[in-house]
Formats: C-alpha cells, sequence, structure tokens
C-alpha cells in the first residue's frame, strides 16, 4: 500500500505542469486582434455583427446579440423577453448571480428552485408550486455543463403559458438529447469571459428566433444599433438606450470569437475526450461519481466549464470532502476543492437589502407576496457544498499525463482509512459566489 502524499508520501502526479489546462492560442487568434488594434476598431460593430452571425449559425439560430458580458447579455434577454415591474422569474438558487440578479433593474423579482442532486439543474418537480400569477420565466442553467432537463421543463413553461430563458454560461456547445442547449426556450444568454469554456476575452451573447425579443434587447443597450428595429411601436422612440446601458461588445473579443466558434468546435471535442477518458478510468471507485449525462443519452457537456465531481462522504465512513480534498491537493491535483456556487437564496441581499430605497427589502418591494426562502427549504442546493468538488479541467487528450491525475484519485480512494484519524471534517463556510477563483 503507498503511501499518501499528505502523510509523507510520494505525490502521484509527477508532471504538474499547467500545459494540459491551457487553451490553444492560434496565430490567427493573434493576428485577429492585432488587426482590430490596427485599424482602431475597438468601439466599432462591423466584426461583432460577423461574429454574431457565425455564432447564430452554429446554433442555427435567427438573431445574436453581442454583449460586453454575460450578465449584459443575460439582462437583455430579461428586458427582450419583456420581464418588468412585478413580475417573478423562476431560477435555481445554485448558479451564478447573474443568471438572476439583473432582474431587480428591472422591478422584478427572483423565486428560488432547488436543484436535482445529481445534475445539479433545475429539479423539474420543484418548479410548479412556486409559480404565481406574477411569474414570467423560468431561468433554466446548465450548470457546470450539463444540460438541464428540457423535455420536462418545456411542458410546464407551455402549460402555464411562461417564457424559458437559457442561461448557456457553463454549457457552450453541449447537446441536449442531440440539440444545442440555448436553443430549447425564448431567448438564452451566453458569458464568453476568459474562465468560460468559449472564452474570448470579456463579453456575451443572447440569441434568440423571436424578432420582437431580439429588437427590444437592441433598445436597452445598444442604442448605436437601433436603425436596425424594424417594428414602428418601437422604432418611434429609438435613438437613446431604453435601459440606460451601454452594452456594446469590445472588438478586440468578438474576432477572437470569430475565431473560436471554428475552432472551439474542434477544442470541444478534444476536452470531451480528456474528460470522459479521466472518468472513465475512476469508473468504480467508492465515494465519487462523475458529474456527467448518462452514456447513450446523445447528452453532452460542451466544454466541460467548471468540471466537478460528486462526492459520497458515506462510502467512505464519512471521509469529510475538505480532507479528501486536501489528501488530492497534496497528491498534485492542485484542482480539487470542494463546493461550487453557494446557493443564492441563502445571502442576505436576498432578505434584508432595500437596493433602490424603496422602504423595503428589494426581493419583496415588487410583489405582493414575501417569495424570500428559509433555511431549510431548498435541501439539495444546501447540502451541495459536501456534495460536489472541482476535478481538473483538462483540455487535451494526453492520456499518460490524465492517468496521473486518476492515479492521485484511486490512491486517495484506496487509503482513504489513513486519512479518517486526521480528519477535523469541514469548515462551515464551503463554497464560492463565483467560481473563477479555481
Ligand atoms: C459567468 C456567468 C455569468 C455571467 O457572465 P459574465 O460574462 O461574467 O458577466 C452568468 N451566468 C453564469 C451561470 C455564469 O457562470
Amino acid at each position: 500500500m503507498s503511501k499518501l502524499a499528505i502523510l509523507g508520501g510520494q505525490p502521484e502526479v509527477k508532471n504538474t505542469s499547467n500545459d494540459i489546462f491551457m487553451r490553444n492560442i492560434t496565430k490567427e487568434m493573434e493576428e485577429a486582434v492585432l488587426k482590430v488594434l490596427h485599424e482602431w476598431k475597438m468601439s466599432s460593430t462591423d466584426i461583432t455583427i460577423e461574429f454574431e452571425r457565425a455564432f447564430a449559425d452554429w446554433h442555427g439560430m435567427k438573431y445574436g446579440l453581442g454583449c460586453n458580458t454575460g450578465t449584459a447579455a443575460l439582462h437583455c434577454a430579461m428586458f427582450g423577453a419583456g420581464i418588468g415591474v412585478g413580475d417573478e422569474i423562476i431560477c435555481q438558487s445554485t448558479t451564478y448571480w447573474a443568471s438572476c440578479l439583473p432582474a431587480f433593474s428591472l422591478g422584478a423579482t427572483i423565486v428560488f428552485a432547488d436543484i436535482d442532486p445529481e445534475s445539479l439543474c433545475i429539479d423539474p418537480d420543484d418548479i410548479e408550486h412556486r409559480l404565481s400569477p406574477r411569474t414570467k420565466a423560468i431561468m433554466v442553467v446548465h450548470y457546470a455543463g450539463m444540460p438541464a432537463d428540457m423535455d420536462r421543463i418545456i411542458p410546464i413553461a407551455k402549460k402555464h403559458n411562461i417564457k424559458i430563458i437559457e442561461d448557456v454560461s457553463h454549457a457552450h456547445g453541449a447537446l441536449y438529447k442531440g440539440k444545442m442547449v440555448g436553443t430549447f426556450g425564448d431567448v438564452s444568454g451566453y458569458s464568453l469571459m476568459s474562465g468560460k469554456a468559449f472564452a474570448i476575452g470579456e463579453a456575451g451573447i443572447m440569441l434568440t428566433n423571436d424578432r420582437d425579443i431580439y429588437e427590444r434587447a437592441i433598445l436597452f443597450g445598444h442604442y448605436e444599433r437601433h436603425s436596425e428595429i424594424q417594428n414602428p411601436e418601437l422604432a418611434k422612440f429609438a435613438g437613446l438606450p431604453w435601459g440606460g446601458y451601454k452594452y456594446r461588445m469590445h472588438q478586440m473579443s468578438s474576432a477572437i470569437g470569430l475565431v473560436q466558434v471554428r475552432q472551439f468546435q474542434k477544442d470541444m471535442v478534444e476536452i470531451d475526450r480528456a474528460m470522459n477518458y479521466f472518468w472513465d478510468l475512476l469508473e468504480g471507485y467508492p465515494g465519487i461519481r462523475a458529474h456527467r449525462p448518462p452514456r447513450n443519452s446523445n447528452c453532452t457537456k460542451g466544454g466541460w466549464y467548471c468540471a466537478l465531481g460528486r462526492y459520497v462522504s458515506e462510502e467512505l465512513e464519512g471521509l469529510s470532502i475538505s480532507r479528501f480534498c486536501e489528501a488530492l491537493r497534496a497528491e498534485g491535483v492542485g484542482w480539487a476543492h470542494p463546493g461550487a456556487n453557494k446557493p443564492l437564496h441563502l445571502h442576505p441581499l436576498f432578505h434584508n437589502v432595500d437596493v433602490y430605497r424603496h422602504g423595503k427589502p428589494t426581493r419583496i418591494v415588487f410583489s405582493d407576496r414575501d417569495v424570500r426562502e428559509k433555511i431549510g427549504t431548498l435541501p439539495n442546493a444546501e447540502a451541495m457544498a459536501k456534495k460536489v468538488f472541482a476535478v481538473p479541467w483538462f483540455k487535451h487528450y494526453w492520456p499518460e499525463r490524465i492517468q496521473e491525475y486518476a492515479n492521485a484519485f484511486k490512491k486517495v480512494i484506496e487509503n482513504y482509512k489513513q486519512l479518517l484519524p486526521g480528519d477535523k471534517g469541514d469548515p462551515e463556510e464551503l463554497g464560492n459566489w463565483y467560481l473563477s477563483k479555481r
């Protein structure tokens, strides 16, 4: 039996070079960026419009609207979909705040739903009882690359005549039953910032097939493109951005994006192969489960942003996830940290803060019911921090290198008993309000 590195043994990962986690930066990409600089076109829109077309075509969608962040793209999507004062949107509590928080500035509020403990996406059984006559949309987050259960979510939205907005920031290129996520709802928003799988700088994009949503989104934060608006009822009031926002994409980002649209489709295949290889090596090991769609489901995780594993402490005699990850890090698996996004419904912003000085917490000022969730009401979201952990996010299919990481997992699991005596348990707080620290 080999000695664990945390107890003084040799680390299992011998080659800890970062290259296996790094993106392909091509000559073509460099040249595209320099061209924008030399032509001094950073604030123009011509390349952005080309990028939008390419990104929308890749998805088979009619309209794309480039934005300077994913948050802006989701804000435009919400306004485009008609979210306004007094409305409610349903969103899973386990997500990055931008999935839902822009609703506040539209005078709308958020009702949080629980996640399915295996997919980590919204639990379709936890939606319907949270609806009210004010509910206007379900925000579907394809969390950590996992496609949400659209076959069960779409009928709920249809039945109650509410919209579906997809947050695809974690799942670029992912397939749900063979169809790309981001194409199921009325409108979708993507973050394209540097930490994401489809990464082009600081940027976002909104996709829709609905001309009205597209034009309203342009009205909201893209005043320089108001000439595109055809609807006379909207065009009458064009010229100034209705939202008071300026959401134009930086063209160094759109230039990278144009290259990425082609390159990512290749990169994604390699990432998918590398990540599946890693999890296949660990199939059947107690204490851990892959976070990936079932085989032969025709679902994929695209570029595997925020690659997570699920942890089943009971199978390792209650070994804490913190101790488990600490042992992995000692073996050279620097990615291994417990938790992911903290459940939003527990943050005081959603309970007490009066953002706009209405004299009442913003969460409830726009609605005639108190939608604030108490602790304990979204059990899966609340328990998640001790049940998931970050795993290495391989960008390259280099089998020998990946084996070293898998061997580190195997060694820790096979020798977990050695970790029990020194286990101090988990700290009270695990996870983050963001994911970028990994
Ligand atoms: C990153 C992210 C966003 C916001 O994107 P930015 O480009 O950072 O503004 C929205 N939703 C989710 C789920 C994200 O992870």
